[in-house]
């Protein structure tokens, strides 16, 4: 195997080559198919057709992971702020209420391990202006939100498509307001509309989804140099919207077909020096392309150890016998099915989490989807009730404990959402709901079914409550009083 397979086998789960390198581009094995094929298409990964394939595949086998001060991280937190800040009753979005936002990220941030306490200023500065300049842009109070990170999941022509809408406003002649905030460079247009292009897709399909008329669709650049360049409205007219539209087939029919070839073209530009290839790639090299110097995602056959092997690649740990460690049903459930056992070869546990960004398709479980924080946060909440009634921590009794709190979420989600999704935020709420019930109404502390379905029956109740309470404390037509002092007075 030469230095170039072995890149392609450090990047796939199996540990064999993913991919090996041709001129041309790069062919795959049914282990890379399986990560890179999408199941849902997404203006991005349409976006992606038009310039390098081999990349756009690559791209997807990498594992993806937060790069804290990276800016697609200051990005993140800047949303969640503005996320957050606009889920507000109007009144209450003040420049104040924004400065405690941020560092109510950043802090959440700190505790997810993220980030260290010494990063709060550094972050705080970063995001801050940002706020700020959103604040000069829109008149933040007055905003009408309609709803924010809104999935949009719809068939277009025949392909499936998944996309998440920023921010909805409701417009005053009751339509909606597509926006989207950029906090990188303003693109130049000559090259190119992706940004105007993803929000003519959302204006396309949310009335097919929400039944809401789009009036009108903004992006946002609050980095952007000049006051001028940080609000440009979209052309929603039927050409620009329908050219866009009519792409989306087509790319995915590209997409398929490279899946069936099991093979991914190069494509050489500019942009091949912010490519993780970029080291390694026959076609770069052949054209004198280098990785930029500002750009530290290049995969380098030296620091992988490929061409000046580490000694931990030399002479590696012994790695501990599964088996002695993981009880026998946790083994089954890792063990390869016989059919990932046919394909790889071997009789191995398969890694079972895949790590994409939260809003992917991962053909594994992708460890960073929203759906995977609340599983394992369920679990903890298992373990920790368990043990707090005395009742020992026997993995069976934790999952069906976490597995019924997952289930009374479903429950709930269902009357009180338009949705049952478990990437739906109104699942992360819930999570919360259940756990303020828990403080009031413990699990039972017998094995009686009447008990354990009354504290059910309560337990639902008491979430619908919490949700009924955080519903008119959002809604900006509930009067607010200062309600302990009127009690009291
Ligand atoms: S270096 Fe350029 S041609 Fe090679 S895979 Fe990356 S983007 Fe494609």
């Amino acid at each position: 195997m030469n230095q170039l397979d072995q890149v392609g086998g450090l990047l796939c789960h199996s540990g064999t080559p993913s991919f090996t390198f041709t001129d041309s581009g790069i062919e795959l094995t049914d282990t890379a198919i399986g990560v890179i094929r999408r199941k849902k298409w997404s203006v991005s990964a349409m976006k992606a057709q038009h310039g390098c394939r081999a990349r756009f595949g690559v791209e997807k086998l990498v594992p993806w992971r937060v790069v804290p001060h990276s800016p697609a991280h200051i990005g993140t937190v800047f949303h969640s702020v503005m996320e957050n800040l606009a889920g507000l009753p109007g009144p209450a979005r003040t420049p104040d209420k924004a400065a405690a936002l941020i560092t109510d990220m950043i802090r959440r941030e700190i505790r997810a391990g993220v980030l260290t306490d010494d990063d709060m200023v550094a972050y705080t500065d970063r995001v801050r202006p940002l706020v700020t300049r959103m604040f000069e842009i829109e008149n933040v109070a007055a905003i009408d939100t309609f709803a924010c990170e809104k999935w949009v999941n719809l068939t277009i022509s025949g392909v499936p498509f998944t996309g998440a809408v920023d921010r909805l406003d409701t417009t005053s002649t009751g339509g909606l307001k597509v926006v989207d905030y950029k906090t990188g460079k303003v693109p130049n247009l000559r090259f190119g509309d992706d940004h105007g292009d993803q929000l003519r897709v959302y204006a396309w399909a949310v009335p097919r989804v929400l039944k809401r008329e789009v009036d009108e669709a903004f992006l946002y650049y609050p980095a952007a140099p000049t006051r001028a360049d940080t609000v440009r409205q979209v052309d929603l007219s039927e050409d620009a919207v329908a050219r866009v539209i009519d792409d989306i087939p087509a790319t995915y029919a590209q997409h398929m077909k490279d899946m069936t070839d099991a093979f991914l073209p190069f494509e050489t530009g500019p942009l091949c020096a912010w490519c993780p290839l970029s080291a390694l790639c026959p076609a770069a090299h052949a054209a004198g392309i280098q990785p930029s110097e500002r750009y530290d995602g290049a995969l380098d056959p030296a620091q992988t150890g490929l061409l000046t092997p580490t000694p931990a690649i030399v002479t590696p740990e012994p790695a501990p016998n599964p088996d002695d460690e993981l009880p026998r049903q946790a083994l089954d459930r890792l063990r390869p099915t016989p059919a990932h056992t046919e394909r790889e070869g071997k009789d191995t546990i398969m890694p079972i989490f895949d790590e994409a960004k939260p809003w992917e398709e991962t053909r594994g479980v992708n460890a960073n989807a929203y759906s995977t924080a609340t599983a394992f946060g369920l679990i903890a909440l298992a373990a920790e009730k368990l043990h707090e009634q005395g009742q020992g921590a026997v993995m069976e009794d934790v999952e069906a404990l976490a597995g019924t709190f997952d289930w009374m979420i479903h429950a709930v989600a269902s009357k009180v959402s338009q949705t049952d999704d478990p990437e739906a935020g109104i699942h992360t709420r819930l999570s919360g709901a259940l756990r303020t019930s828990l403080l009031i109404h413990p699990i039972p502390t017998t094995f009686e079914v009447a008990d354990w379905k009354a504290w059910q029956k309560t337990t639902a109740k008491t979430m619908l409550t919490v949700c009924g309470i955080a519903y008119d404390m959002c809604d900006a037509k509930t009067p607010k009083t200062n309600a302990i002092i009127s009690y009291l007075s």
